[in-house]
């Protein structure tokens, strides 16, 4: 059952809405209820209610269901990348790539439902055991806005795979894709109260759901602070946690690396999404010797960058998500220009006026020379700026890119096998890249260590991730 909470007596009630507004625009594009806990606890009962039916399935039906929505979904994806950039800002373009990764994503899992990690063990004269995979029940998935439906697939894949019901909670900029998502989802054959949408608050909607005891498991996306705030309110009550919170992501560049390559490694990496990337470069160490030549092109590439509505074609960099978000990174730059931490060569302000009011637009950004105790290094760059830093030798990149709470990813630019192996056995994060930044296939694991959470997402460990083993033990 797709539940869009709230009903027709609340209209006009300010307080039980939530307005989704374009962030390139101001333009209200829609509102959604904002729910309450009382709607949680009705989601979950529609949740518990369709648990059994869904679990009966075979994985191979629940696949068929799933491979069912991936067709739709690319039958619809230009309307569904129009809601994305419309409530997000991104350029059509990515969202376009956004909502093919989303099909991409479910179409792996159908894949996959064909196989089977149960097994037989046998122990000779003391018996046969027989392991198999149980679905926990129910799950929840707590979405962020930078990415809302990738993340939403790297959730929904797998848990409704495993044979999960769902309680999703979108954010509350950007609630309307994955509502148009789960209604295909429907359309695709997904029973009712499978997967359910509650919209609404973090604190109202977010917390219920952590809080709700017949939750045995949460997925989660976001800041450090709240998934710490989740990690808190979930002790002691054995729910199963998936947390991603976020990183800041070294790029290595060595000096015998293709610098043209990496110029676009870096350009790509940093400004994808208008820098709002849990896996952007967020700190770039060049060594010495091509520094120079390197710093240049970089430039030379970062002020050619088109900024802009996203549903205009050639542009680059959409606005930034809200004005939060933009306060937060202008914040951090101008922090760094009253310490004199570190030389601006290109952009380093928010652009207003009439080609930009109201929207959220900040400058593409390229720092260099930045100090060590500058922001900069220190706390997630959420927004499209970008430190560059020359390193004399490999050792010291390596210690710079580990001089950070966070874990998740980081890439070296080399063809050196000797590089790649000291980069890959000393660089503290759940994936190293060689010459490549920022892609990830659903085929592959994905998440971090330290301060940038547990678990994983993505391919089978994240379908092991919403399953439980039980055990038959035949005593012959
Ligand atoms: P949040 O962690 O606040 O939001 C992520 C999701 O969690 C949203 O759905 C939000 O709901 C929900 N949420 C908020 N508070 C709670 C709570 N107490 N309990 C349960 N759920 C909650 O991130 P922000 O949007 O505030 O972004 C802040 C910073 O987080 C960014 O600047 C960036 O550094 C980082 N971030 C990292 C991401 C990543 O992919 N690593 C993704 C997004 C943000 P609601 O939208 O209603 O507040």
């Amino acid at each position: 059952m797709l539940m869009r909470i709230g009903g027709t007596d609340t209209a006009g009630i300010d307080e039980y809405w939530i307005e989704v507004k374009n962030p390139a625009t101001g333009t209200f594009i829609d509102r959604v209820p904002s729910g309450t806990s009382e709607d949680v606890a009705r989601a979950v009962e529609a949740a518990d209610a369709a648990t059994g039916g869904w679990k009966k399935k075979t994985m191979r039906e629940r696949g068929m269901i799933l491979f069912h929505a991936a067709a739709l979904v690319r039958e619809q994806h230009k309307d569904i990348a129009q809601v994305l950039t419309e409530e997000q800002g991104k350029p059509l373009r990515e969202a376009i790539d956004e909502v093919r990764g989303f099909a991409n994503i479910l179409e792996y899992y159908a894949g996959i439902s064909a196989r089977s990690s149960d097994e037989t063990i046998r122990l000779g004269t003391s018996g046969d055991c027989m392991v198999v995979h149980e679905p926990i029940g129910i799950c929840a998935a707590i979405i962020p806005w930078n990415m809302p439906v990738i993340i939403m697939g790297w959730k929904i894949g797998p848990a409704l795979l495993a044979g999960n019901t769902m309680l999703l909670k979108p954010a509350s900029t950007t609630p309307l894709s994955g509502l148009k998502l789960a209604t295909i989802l429907e359309k695709a054959g997904l029973p009712p109260g499978v997967l359910n949408i509650v919209t609404g608050s973090g604190e109202s909607v977010g917390e219920a759901i952590v809080r709700h005891p017949l939750i045995r498991k949460v997925s989660f996306t976001g800041d450090c602070s709240t998934g710490k705030k989740i990690q808190a309110m979930a002790s002691g009550t054995g729910k199963e946690l998936t947390l991603e919170l976020g990183g800041s992501d070294p790029m290595i560049v060595m000096d015998d690396a293709d610098i043209d390559r990496a110029v676009e490694g870096a350009i790509r990496g940093r400004f994808y999404n208008t820098g709002q990337t849990c896996t952007a470069v967020k700190r770039l160490y060049v060594h010495d010797k091509i520094a120079d030549a390197f710093v240049k092109k970089l430039q030379k590439r970062v002020e050619s960058l088109k900024v802009g509505n996203g549903l205009e074609p050639g542009i680059d960099l959409g606005p930034m998500n809200s004005a939060g978000q933009r306060e937060r990174i202008a914040g951090m730059v101008t922090d760094l220009i009253d310490k004199a931490e570190g030389a601006i060569l290109a952009g380093g302000c928010s652009l207003t006026g009439p080609m930009f009011d109201p929207g959220y637009f900040y400058s593409p950004t390229l720092v260099s020379d930045v100090r060590p105790g500058s922001r900069l290094l220190n706390e997630e760059i959420f927004g499209p700026v970008l430190p560059v830093m020359s390193v004399p030798d490999l050792e010291t990149a390596i210690r710079e890119a580990n001089r950070s709470r966070y874990g998740l990813g980081a890439s070296v630019w080399t063809n050196n096998l000797a590089t790649t192996k000291q980069v890959f056995d000393q660089v503290h994060a759940g994936i190293i890249w060689v010459n490549r930044h920022l892609t990830v296939p659903p085929e592959i694991p994905f998440g971090g260590i330290n301060e940038s959470g547990i678990g994983r997402e993505n391919g089978s460990r994240a379908l092991e991730s919403y399953s439980r083993t039980k055990t038959l033990f035949l005593g012959w």
